[in-house]
């Protein structure tokens, strides 16, 4: 596939679901990709990305923003504490707020720093051991911990367990979103996207269907 096809596809879903032209954002997932496939899609006009790791962002955006204007910068991998401040400077919007430390973290950042990235609560809806997120049960207390902090919590974010079926956990997710008064909705990779618009997806995260496989994860 390619970036048009994927648009193409979004805006059909998008149609099925009944929601508006646009109203899902396509985050491009560029980490590992060779930097001339990014240029690629940078020159196609395409301006959101996401990278997982902090480290991996800090070598090759700030380049890039000053080649390209208007690059839209998404952390959507785990983020340590001890990264917190670089990631502030990178990154326009964080996907990964998943416990209280880093919220804490993040309320001291915005206080020093004058501004704030928008944040993504990300829920282990799987409650998978290995995976990060906040577990579904304490999700309402956390959200409610987050907005005491004057957070500006954008929505929630989940991975579904590879092996389960998708639909389980965008359906949990979006359940968790309304009674928490939470609209945005970061779900949905190469595989699922369409799926996940259907259960109120706002935000998909797309890497290998847009820029192909990765070398490595
Ligand atoms: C890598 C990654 C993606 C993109 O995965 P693809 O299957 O390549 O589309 C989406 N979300 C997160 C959190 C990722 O780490």
């Amino acid at each position: 596939m390619c970036l048009q096809e994927i648009r193409e596809k979004i805006r059909m879903a998008e149609a099925e679901a009944g929601r508006p032209a646009g109203s899902v954002t396509l985050i491009a997932v560029s980490k590992v990709q060779p930097d001339a496939r990014i240029e690629s899609v940078l020159e196609q006009g395409h301006r959101v990305f996401g990278e997982n790791r902090v480290q991996e962002a800090a070598g090759k955006w700030p380049g890039f923003r000053d080649r390209f204007e208007g690059v839209e910068l998404h952390l959507i991998g785990p983020l340590q504490t001890n990264k917190a401040r670089q990631a502030f400077g990178l990154f326009d919007t964080i996907h990964s707020v998943d416990r209280p430390k880093l919220a804490k973290t993040i309320a001291r950042l915005s206080q020093e720093e004058g501004h704030c990235p928008s944040l993504f609560i990300q829920v282990n809806t799987g409650e998978e051991e290995q995976k990060a997120g906040i577990l579904p049960a304490d999700a309402d207390a956390f959200v409610a911990q987050c907005r005491a902090l004057e957070l500006p919590v954008q929505g929630l974010m989940c991975i579904p367990p590879a092996q389960e079926e998708a639909s389980l956990h965008f359906a949990l997710l979006a359940k968790i979103a309304e009674r928490n008064g939470l609209t945005d909705l970061s779900m949905g990779m190469s595989g699922d996207f369409e799926k996940a618009i259907s259960f109120g997806a706002t935000h998909v995260r797309i890497g290998s269907a847009i820029f192909g496989a990765r070398a490595h994860d």
